[in-house]
């Protein structure tokens, strides 16, 4: 890593060139020359990955979940921008699981055909978060995660197996199935080949501690160390929804109780994540929806970008974050915010998304209408 000196050259040039970097943005001079010297080293870690990728929209990853109180100063204007939150305004995160027949068939059958994940992050106390990890401490929760798994496939409905990537483990994931498993939708990507996770420390490594657990029928999944000490993930089809999110709650309540550590949370923030975008629920539910019309065979994606930033909605390839769309059109969508809002809100944000944009898609006169609104943005 550059010098102090340096590294604050960098980040004032990147706030003129990249006004979306909000490490940039929000990154104040004087605060920074407040700090001791061994909180300004750790601050710099922590936005290393904006700093080096100006592209970076958020370019925060904490290393440990005191940071967001550490840094307040500079990560709670950061955090308040991200998920639109006024200054004036103090955060409190209410979670509330009630559920409602977010059945998407009412929509249409083919949005109730589409596949629907709805996954939140957890990270564990007694450990810091995965940008901070050592080698041992990532074996050392895999280990945990196993014995926590072991008692959950006891249970019917959440049977599974556990597939480590750590090599030599007696878990083991036998060759060759990675690939086609992510190519599922079911594990994540190789985090070596990912710039943010490499530079930010998560992916640090890779793949030792890294694993996943995944029920019989594929409706239960569980990420072990990857952005997140946990991602856990319940998935099936659009007309699925309401139980799609019930077995969520069910699971991350029994892996709770089986865990002999909580789950890192705050009443400001909710639980903690290593990237700010995710905290408060830590829910991002999305869909995998075909929008051959609005983004022309999957050509041209900013006419759905500018339309999903207008609705709170975020835009993704189909194979995830950072990843293109392909020629079917289908995009992945999913509300943006998770902080200041519940969990039912993050799905029925969700749903009623779903509805405006299908109904955009079938409709000439509301494409021309988006089209005029967003015109400068798209290349029709
Ligand atoms: P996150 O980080 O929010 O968990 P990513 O964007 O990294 O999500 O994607 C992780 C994986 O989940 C990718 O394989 C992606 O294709 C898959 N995925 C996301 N949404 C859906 C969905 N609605 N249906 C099927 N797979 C999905
Ligand atoms: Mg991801």
């Amino acid at each position: 890593m550059d010098s102090f000196e340096e590294n604050l050259a960098k980040i004032k040039s990147i706030g003129l060139a990249y006004p979306k970097n909000r490490v940039a943005k929000y990154f104040d001079k004087d605060y920074f020359n407040s700090l001791y010297a061994s909180s300004q080293h750790h601050l710099m870690n922590i936005l290393k990955t904006g700093i080096e990728y100006p592209e970076s929209e958020v370019g925060v990853y904490v290393l440990n979940a005191a940071d967001y109180d550490h840094f307040s100063p500079l990560l709670d204007p950061v955090i308040r921008d991200y998920h639109h939150y006024p200054k004036d305004i103090s955060i409190v995160q209410w979670h509330n699981w009630e559920s409602e027949n977010w059945n998407m068939q009412n929509i249409a059958s083919e949005v109730g055909e589409s596949s629907v994940r709805i996954r939140c992050s957890r990270n564990v106390e007694g450990f810091p978060m995965p940008a901070g990890m050592t080698k041992k401490q990532r074996i050392d929760f895999e280990n945990l995660m196993i014995a926590v798994v072991h008692q959950l496939t006891e249970q019917k409905d959440l049977e599974g197996d556990y597939y480590s990537l750590t090599p030599g483990s007696p878990y083991e994931m036998p060759e060759g199935i990675f690939q086609t498993l992510v190519n599922e939708h079911i594990m994540f990507q190789d985090m070596s080949a990912d710039k943010y996770m490499q530079r930010s420390g998560i992916g640090k490594d890779w793949p030792t501690g890294r694993g996943v657990y995944i029920s019989k029928n594929r409706d239960i999944i569980i990420w072990v160390n990857e952005e997140d000490h946990l991602r856990i993930i319940s998935m099936g089809k659009g007309k699925e929804t309401q139980d799609i999110f019930t077995k969520l709650k069910k699971t991350i309540d029994e892996v709770e109780s089986l865990l002999t550590h909580s789950f890192s949370h705050s009443t400001r923030y909710g639980y903690a994540s290593s990237c700010p975008s995710n905290l408060g629920t830590g829910m991002r539910a999305s869909i995998h929806m075909k929008l051959p019309i609005i983004t022309q065979n999957g050509r041209n994606l900013e006419l759905i970008k500018q339309i999903g930033k207008g609705l709170g909605l975020d835009i993704r390839g189909e194979k995830g974050e950072h990843s293109e769309v392909n020629r079917d059109g289908i995009v992945d969508v999913s509300p943006q915010t998770r902080l200041g809002t519940t969990e039912k809100e993050v799905v029925e944000h969700l749903y009623q998304g779903i509805a405006t944009l299908y109904a955009i898609e079938n409709s000439k006169i509301l494409q021309s209408e988006y089209k005029r609104k967003y015109k400068e943005h798209t290349l029709y």
